[in-house]
């Protein structure tokens, strides 16, 4: 509750922000309790987030692009955001850097896509693909802090610096993050480059597939197979 409140307060300042505020004596009280509330089941989680306006990216969506897969997964991963093909066609992760994910699952994490969870920063697609901006992705955040409480994954992969970020509220670049692992208390953290960036940079591929084997190391460990 405490981290859905966080994140109401922080988009309440990034708009303001924007607006061009320096200095802000807002009370940490600003926002009532009735208003933080959200359901601890993803199929509710996913009805409030198919009715949610907390943000502008809610104005140009076809359609809310929850998280998708197993809800009891070991391994949850977090993307970016969905794109219009994903959007159009609801499902999360197609085309050539979805294929590319589930052959990093399938073929060196040697389990099936349907046996983990994945999600994204934001829910809904940002216009011409762009990186979600900061209010966009605090405003959605308290939906992936919820997925993660309620899945209770023992491993998170984020995918690119946006997820690493906004997870975690590091500004450390993903070349600085990559082959470390993040230890939380219920979760390890394991940052790895995104799948569109390694379409970019076929080179980046190599360290890619040292962190799926850091992955698989981890799931060993964890007793996760
Ligand atoms: N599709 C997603 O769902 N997330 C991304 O980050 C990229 C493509």
């Amino acid at each position: 509750m405490k981290n859905l409140h966080n994140a109401l307060l922080l988009k309440q300042l990034y708009q303001l922000k924007q607006l061009g505020y320096r200095y802000t004596d807002i009370s940490l009280s600003t926002y009532q309790s009735s208003e933080l509330h959200l359901p601890s089941t993803l199929e509710e989680l996913k009805k409030q987030a198919q009715s949610c306006h907390l943000c502008q990216l809610s104005k140009s969506r076809e359609s809310v692009m929850f998280g998708e897969g197993n809800p009891n997964a070991d391994i949850l991963f977090i993307g970016e955001a969905p794109n219009s093909t994903e959007e159009s066609g609801r499902v999360l992760f197609v085309g050539r850097a979805g294929e590319m994910l589930t052959n990093m699952i399938e073929k060196v994490l040697l389990i099936s896509r349907s046996d983990v969870y994945l999600t994204n920063v934001v829910k809904c697609r940002p216009q011409n693909n762009r990186i979600p901006t900061p209010t966009e992705a605090h405003s959605c955040l308290p939906y992936l802090k919820k997925e993660i409480e309620v899945i209770k994954p023992k491993i998170i992969v984020t995918l690119g610096e946006t997820a690493y970020h906004y997870l975690t509220g590091d500004d450390l670049t993903i070349t600085q993050v990559r082959g470390t692992i993040n230890k939380q208390e219920s979760y390890t953290i394991v940052p790895t480059y995104h799948p569109n960036y390694l379409l970019r940079n076929p080179s980046a591929k190599k360290e890619s597939f040292a962190d799926m084997k850091l992955i698989k190391h981890l799931m060993e460990e964890l007793c996760i197979s």
